[in-house]
């Protein structure tokens, strides 16, 4: 099994004397720096569904591998022309799998059913619903095209063409086109495995008795979730206090487990921002403070070799930085190529003003064809990111958005969630 090179220790490094950087800036570095990290194994077909290609796949047989009928009738020699034709049988008769040995003279017919290679001498058939039979020769009105109701050989794939490129995740469509073209295994990917670490002395587990002040850990069942539908492996890291010693011992044990690892909270820059200082005391960490709401700091680095995105602790923040730069990341070292989601353009139902110089994601959904949004921005809000379908997004310029504008509405479906 071949491993692919580890990831640069300053591989989230920011142009310098950037002060805030532009999403579309900070997704840029990614896309150029992060390469895939996952071993190459190879998988019969019923279990690489869901895989990411290691390769491109070439066809190894043509399909069909044989000129064939498309329906049930009878062969012959085509063109046909218009008029009253009747034309003798021959004995015997060619079926799927069970083809007909001989030939078929000029001038004669054949029976013959659906998926049942050519026999020599047929190029053209035609249904049995359009000619009258007595069993020892057929009648029927011309014209037919040669080739009619006939399926060439290498008409839907020819012999050695790509079929399925390197980077695709496999669907149950790939499957059958595979084992139609010859394959009975795949060379894939292995499942990039993402842990997450949810840090704060003030989160308890949900179901656990919760003292006064302190608030449920919802990020974590969020992330795991969303990994694991996105098709990623997700690794629970459990929970860790506001402890520099626990989250180094932590993220020591996360970095031998998993190929990624996802934080949230503690990753700003303050006292209690344990991830933040751990990375940079690791000499490999970048603090990002991107142009967007909701999101602010994310804090990138490498912890003993393994990519850390330390996410922001507010659930939408951690949500909206997992979806925008953490998937596509993830999808590339994967091996699946950088993925952008795919927004629509769609009427607002809503009215906005924003400030210029950063990005915004608005949680929202679509009724009566057009986009709501959440009416608080609060990024506290969980019940917001529940109640929306997915996110509106608002260009980095400043901008007033009155009701009918087209926003760039993007479904959480686009995000495989
Ligand atoms: P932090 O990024 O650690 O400053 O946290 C920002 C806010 O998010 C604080 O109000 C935290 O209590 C909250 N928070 C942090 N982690 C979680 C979590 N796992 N679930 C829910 N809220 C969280
Ligand atoms: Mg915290």
């Amino acid at each position: 099994m071949i491993k692919p090179p580890p990831l640069r220790n300053d591989c989230f490094a920011l142009p310098a004397g950037t002060h805030w950087t532009p999403v579309d800036e900070a997704l840029t570095t990614l896309r150029d720096r992060l390469t895939p990290i996952t071993a190459l194994e190879t998988l019969p077909l019923d279990q690489a569904i869901g895989r990411v290609l290691a390769d491109d796949v070439l066809a190894k047989r043509p399909n069909p591998p044989l000129p064939n009928t498309a329906v049930d009738g009878y062969g012959f020699a085509g063109p046909i022309p218009e008029g009253p034709h009747v034309l003798p049988l021959v004995t015997g008769r060619a079926a799927a799998g069970i083809a007909f040995e001989g030939e078929v003279p000029a001038g004669f017919a054949i029976r013959i059913l659906t998926g049942a290679a050519l026999p020599r001498g047929v190029d053209t058939v035609i249904l049995e619903e359009d000619v009258t039979c007595d069993g020892g020769q057929v009648a029927f009105h011309g014209p037919l095209k040669k080739g009619a109701n006939a399926r060439r050989a290498g008409e839907d794939v020819l012999a050695s063409q790509v079929i399925l490129s390197k980077g695709r995740v496999v669907t149950p469509a790939d499957l059958a086109l595979a084992a139609a073209t010859g394959h009975a295994e795949l060379p894939v990917r292995q499942v990039l495995q993402v842990g997450v670490l949810s840090t704060g002395d003030e989160l308890v587990e949900a179901g656990e008795p919760a003292g006064r002040g302190q608030i449920y850990d919802a990020n974590r069942p969020m992330l795991l979730a969303l990994l694991r539908q996105m098709g990623f492996g997700a690794v629970d890291l459990g929970r860790v206090g506001d402890d520099r010693e626990a989250l180094r011992k932590r993220l020591d044990r996360g970095a031998e487990q998993v190929d990624v690892i996802l934080t949230s909270g503690g990753a700003s820059a303050g006292d209690e921002d344990h991830v933040s200082a751990l990375l940079r005391q690791a000499g490999a960490m970048q603090q990002w403070r991107i142009a967007l709401k909701p999101g602010r700091p994310l804090a990138l680095g490498m912890w003993q070799g393994t990519p850390v995105f330390g996410l922001p602790g507010n659930p939408v923040a951690a949500l909206v930085c997992t979806l925008i730069f953490a998937r596509p990341a993830m999808g590339l070292m994967a091996g699946a190529g950088w993925a952008e989601p795919q927004g629509f353009l769609v009427p607002a139902g809503f009215e906005k003003r924003k400030k210029s110089g950063r990005r915004e994601y608005l949680r929202a959904r679509i009724r009566g064809g057009r986009v709501e949004v959440f009416a608080s921005e609060g990024s506290g809000r969980i019940s917001g990111l529940s109640w929306a379908e997915g996110l509106v997004e608002l260009g980095d310029a400043e901008a007033h958005i009155r009701p009918n504008d087209l926003v760039r509405f993007i479904p959480y479906s686009s995000f495989a969630m």
